[in-house]
């Protein structure tokens, strides 16, 4: 009976990945049982960049097709990663061709704070976002955080996370949502017995 208001409502979208590659790759989520595009359209990648704090002004606009056959890429790349799956050629080779898409563009700024390294750019195409992407998602598989990356224990949530903790004992996705449930089915089988 809300569903009005509930469409007005801004979309949330889910950073809990810790890499910006992975963040791009949880704009899938599941649905009572159903994966569920969270990027149907061009509105929605806009928006997305914006929470995720990528300044793009886009000359050919979204070209959505593209983005998300990188996701699929990707997703099937960090599946083997936590699978502990070695990665097959054509995974790689297509990888470092969206790679050569990838720029630095960081400029060092002083401030009264010291020293920061930030991000002026402003991505104009689809290509420069997948670069970034990739970028990403190989600094990942070449860093020893590649050991932390995770899925979400609760079986029924397809998000990834690379587990920063200090303890690496990340579990959840996320407290509110997945750990909660859990903790709550727990009590309640407790309660039950
Ligand atoms: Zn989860």
């Amino acid at each position: 009976m809300y569903s009005g208001y509930m469409n007005k409502v801004k979309q949330k979208y889910e950073f809990v990945g810790n890499n910006l590659g992975v963040d791009f790759i949880n704009t899938e989520v599941n649905v009572k049982g159903e994966l569920m595009d969270l990027l149907m359209s061009d509105s929605d990648v806009m928006e997305w960049l914006d929470q995720a704090n990528i300044d793009a002004d886009l000359g050919k606009g979204v070209e959505l097709g593209k983005l998300l056959e990188f996701r699929k890429k990707a997703r099937h790349i960090l599946t083997r990663i936590i699978d502990n799956e070695s990665l097959d050629d054509e995974a790689i080779t297509s990888l470092n061709d969206d790679l050569k898409n990838y720029k630095t563009h960081y400029q060092l700024e002083m401030s009264s704070e010291g020293y920061q390294l930030n991000n002026p750019k402003t991505y104009s195409s689809t290509e420069e976002l997948i670069g970034l992407f990739a970028f990403e998602v190989a600094t990942l598989l070449a860093s020893e955080q590649r050991m932390y990356l995770k899925r979400c224990l609760n079986p029924d949530c397809v998000l990834m996370f690379v587990d920063n903790s200090r303890s690496h004992k990340r579990r959840w996705c996320s407290m509110d949502t997945c750990g909660n449930r859990a903790k709550v089915s727990k009590h309640y089988r407790k309660v039950k017995s």
